[in-house]
């Protein structure tokens, strides 16, 4: 099979790569063309996954492109944009015709899940790896941005944390658990949601966001870092799940909430008053602390008593974990 007959096959005849609401132009030509609403903006976001530094090199290619779309989908939830569309560079070994229908059935999963539609990429040889990019609109002067937390909002998050590192052992076979905690936990590392509906409410509302992929601290200094206040994370409130609780026994989840990375739950900061509505309309709005004046990221514990921290997340080109 040519690189022509496998776009062909795999991609261009996907599901998720045919016309839909602001796509022109998709697959085929030279360029894809997207059109946006008067008054919108085009957010951007590319991550690249490397077999063997971000996902194992034997796993299953349903759920690796389910993963891979996932993550970069949660960089336009993190935003608060409307998914549009997304290309893919696949770099292959060699062309596996079994691997190659797995994979774009997964990725037409999660594209049509997460509202995404394949407008192009690029197909080269030589070891896996992956390139996403994602394309979200977003109204103009509305994304949320890393910069605009204040003294005196609330520090929230969307959901559970912990729960990607807690399945990192599992998928690295690192520790065992009952069928039903792994299935649970397995389904959070391979199919993450990403927050797209949640991120889109918080519009006007959150002064800062991101999504947590290299753990809660390390990504709140980015926040701290970006809006020059200080963030202060509260232990005790952090949400965890069932799941992970009984996986790794409550120290070791906190542990994985504060520093594991993989969760794409969204980190957010709010002005007080936006907390009742959010949460009255049924949106998943966790208060794990505060922002003050000043710089970093503090831990501190139900008596608010400073943690020292020592491990603080994931960053590559960096020994420490
Ligand atoms: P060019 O040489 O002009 O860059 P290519 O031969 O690389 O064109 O690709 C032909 C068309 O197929 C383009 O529209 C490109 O975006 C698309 N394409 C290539 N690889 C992929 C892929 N893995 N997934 C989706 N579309 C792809
Ligand atoms: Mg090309």
């Amino acid at each position: 099979m040519g690189e022509f007959e496998l776009i062909r096959n795999y991609f261009a005849a996907a599901p998720c790569a045919q016309a839909g609401e602001g796509v022109a132009l998709g697959i085929g030509d030279d360029c894809a063309l997207l059109t946006l609403p008067p008054g919108a903006q085009l957010a951007i976001s590319t991550d690249t996954l490397v077999t063997g530094v971000h996902f194992p090199d034997v796993c299953d290619p349903f759920l690796l492109a389910q993963r891979a779309l996932a993550v970069s989908a949660s960089d336009l939830a993190a935003m608060g944009a409307t998914p549009v569309a997304f290309t893919l560079a696949l770099t292959l070994p060699d062309v596996d015709a079994d691997w190659l229908h797995a994979f774009a059935r997964g990725l037409n999963v999660m594209a049509q899940g997460c509202g995404l539609r394949l407008v192009g990429g690029d197909t080269t040889r030589g070891p896996l790896s992956l390139t996403l990019t994602v394309f979200g609109r977003v109204p103009a002067g509305q994304a949320l941005t890393r910069r605009g937390a204040q003294p005196g909002d609330l520090l929230c998050v969307g959901g559970p944390l912990g729960d990607g590192a807690g399945a990192l052992t599992l998928v690295l076979n690192e520790r065992e658990a009952q069928a039903s905690t792994a299935q649970a936990l397995l389904a959070r590392y391979w199919t993450p949601q990403p927050q797209l509906a949640l991120g889109q409410a918080l519009r006007g509302k959150a002064s800062a966001a991101l999504d947590i992929s290299d753990g809660l601290l390390a990504d709140c200094g980015h926040i701290a870092l970006a809006s020059k206040v200080r963030l202060v994370v509260e232990r005790e409130t952090l949400p965890m799940s069932g799941h992970l609780l009984e996986l790794l026994g409550l120290q070791a989840a906190q542990q994985a909430a504060l520093s594991g990375g993989d969760d794409y739950v969204l980190a957010f900061t709010l002005p007080p008053g936006h907390l009742a509505g959010l949460q009255a309309a049924g949106w998943p709005v966790h208060v794990i602390g505060r922002v003050e004046a000043g710089e970093g990221v503090a831990l501190i514990d139900a008596n608010g008593q400073d943690i020292p921290v020592l491990t603080r997340g994931y960053q590559h080109f960096r020994e420490t974990r």
